[in-house]
């Protein structure tokens, strides 16, 4: 066993109760057992500078947890309002300071096929637990594993189904001695890593793979593209050539669980010059919003009181 309950503290959120999380259990009939029909978030929770919790872009998370449901033709049985109540309870009532967030929306008893019919329970879980952030640069190599089409998996989704296809660009990069793959789409177009977004910054213009380029539209994207933005940077979201990999000034990866991090070699070519000033300016910003430092952006953050 690699894992212990011990970090998920006293109590994780299940079906309205909280439970501890020894005791959530799990049919091994549940139909996200057998097809990998679920949906789930990754959120943070931070420390402010005057020492309060705050959760990033909580309502943006959960309308993202409901709208991937719905794809599939899967009605939460909460509200938004509901989810997030119980996703600040759940940092609450086990007194996390700061941590990673997991709200998971699962299929159980009662399926019969592969479809979702009525009659199948559908769960919703909130766990959280301490995911470190470090400040280490970071090596990529090009994956041999594509990302799907949304005329085959809605991409924008974040369902489980599509996490086997990031666990083999992971693998694969990890045995190269990366860090992570960088996935292209069907059309051979730069589309993100395993489980966060690219941007390239070339002569001073930001550059990111848009939403026809097989991605997830990651909140931490959307949060870097304002940020520029607002910087007085021009972010360009269009289909990016493998090659520009290559000729890149600065390239840099975002993401919940990593935030903002720097790539220094793509395939073993090191990336620009080495000065990386647009990364290591956004991942500085990025630090002032999450630590409730930017009065502009503090519509963002909600406080667990
Ligand atoms: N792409 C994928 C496939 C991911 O799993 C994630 C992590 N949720 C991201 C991008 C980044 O999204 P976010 O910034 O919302 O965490």
């Amino acid at each position: 066993m690699i894992d212990n309950f011990d970090k998920y503290r006293n109590f994780i959120w299940y079906n309205g109760e909280f439970v501890d999380p020894r005791d959530a259990k799990l049919s091994v009939m549940s139909h996200t057992l057998h097809y990998g029909s679920g949906f789930f978030e990754g959120i943070r929770a931070y420390t402010t500078n005057d020492n309060q919790i705050v959760i990033f872009r909580l309502k943006e998370h959960v309308k993202r947890l409901i709208d991937s449901a719905k794809v599939y033709y899967v009605d939460v049985p909460y509200t938004q309002e509901e989810i997030e109540q119980a996703i600040i309870d759940v940092v609450k009532i086990n007194e996390f300071k700061s941590c990673y967030i997991r709200p998971l929306v699962f299929l159980s008893e009662g399926f019969r096929t592969i479809s979702i019919t009525d009659d199948i329970k559908v769960n919703l879980m909130v766990s959280a637990w301490e995911v470190p952030l470090s400040d280490n640069e970071i090596t990529l190599s090009v994956s041999s594993y594509r990302r799907m089409m949304s005329s085959q998996t809605p991409m924008q989704a974040k369902a489980i189904g599509n996490y086997m296809n990031s666990l083999l660009i992971r693998r694969e990069a990890i045995q190269k001695g990366d860090d992570d793959g960088i996935a292209l789409d069907m059309d051979g177009y730069v589309s993100e890593l395993s489980t966060a977004n690219i941007f390239l910054v070339k002569d001073n213009q930001v550059i990111t793979p848009d939403l026809s380029s097989s991605i997830l539209n990651g909140l931490t994207r959307l949060t870097v593209i304002t940020l520029l933005k607002d910087l007085g940077y021009e972010v360009i979201e269009r289909k990016i050539a493998r090659d520009e990999l290559y000729y890149a000034d600065e390239i840099f990866v975002t993401g919940t669980a990593s935030e903002v991090k720097i790539c220094n070699t793509v395939d073993n070519i090191k990336v620009g010059s080495g000065n990386y000033n647009v990364s290591k300016l956004i991942k500085k910003e990025v630090k002032l919003v999450v630590s409730g430092q930017k009065e502009q952006y503090m519509d963002w953050l909600t406080y667990v009181k």
